[in-house]
């Protein structure tokens, strides 16, 4: 096992699994999916600390374990088409396309869209669809989506996500100030959306039509 793998597993054992992580999918794709290929060279020994680590443009990619609560929340099914806000670098794209049919996900910065879009190819995740754009807006074109989750900080849930949601669809949101958030827990069901908050969190924020003003 090369010293990153070890780092890998360890990460899953120490931060996740003894942190009550249960779903053994999404703990087997978070073993399998190289955090290491996402952080730039200057971060590579810091890719499976217990941290969020910066990925420019001023962004960060969020601590390995509260990646692993938002998508075992989103209790994804294989079949399911999945829209995630905020690539980022594109690390949370490819353990939900570990665990889905398929990922569509937006990012407002060009540079980072386009660095995540060779990654994820790189790795052959031909699955994801890396859109440049305003997320908090959705992706109203390749709408309903069976499981939506937002990567970055909401003053609310949008609007445009929950109507792109399918019938018994689930969004997870991290939704609260700029500085502190609580992850959200959004089911749809017929005309009703029924909502519940969860951990405290800190996400950079949602900048857009249904987010914060830049
Ligand atoms: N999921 C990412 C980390 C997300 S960090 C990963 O695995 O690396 C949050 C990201 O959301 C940042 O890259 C930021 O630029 C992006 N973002 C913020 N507002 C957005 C919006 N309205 N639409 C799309 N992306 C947005």
């Amino acid at each position: 096992m090369t010293a990153l793998a070890g780092q890998r597993a360890r990460m899953v054992e120490e931060q996740l699994r003894a942190r009550g992580i249960r779903d053994p999918r999404v703990l087997a794709a978070m073993s399998r999916v190289p955090r290491e290929a996402f952080v730039e060279s200057e971060h590579i020994r810091d890719a499976y600390g217990d941290h969020p680590v910066p990925i420019g443009a001023g962004q960060t990619v969020s601590q390995p374990y509260i990646v692993a609560a938002m998508v075992e929340a989103l209790e994804l099914r294989p079949q399911d088409r999945v829209l995630e806000v905020g690539t980022g670098t594109g690390y949370e794209a490819a353990i939900l396309a570990e665990l889905a049919a398929e990922v569509w996900t937006v990012e407002r910065h060009a540079e980072l869209a386009e660095k995540a879009r060779e990654i994820l190819a790189g790795l052959g995740y031909s699955e994801v669809h890396v859109v440049h754009g305003d997320g908090s807006l959705g992706l109203a074109e390749q709408a309903p989506f069976d499981k939506i989750l937002v990567a970055a900080a909401a003053p609310r849930i949008p609007e445009s996500l929950v109507s792109q949601l399918a019938d018994g669809g689930r969004l997870v949101a991290p939704v609260g100030s700029r500085s502190e958030q609580q992850v959200h827990i959004a089911r749809k069901q017929g005309r009703e959306t029924i909502v519940t908050t969860h951990e405290l969190c800190r996400f950079v924020p949602l900048v857009g039509a249904e987010g914060w003003e830049g």
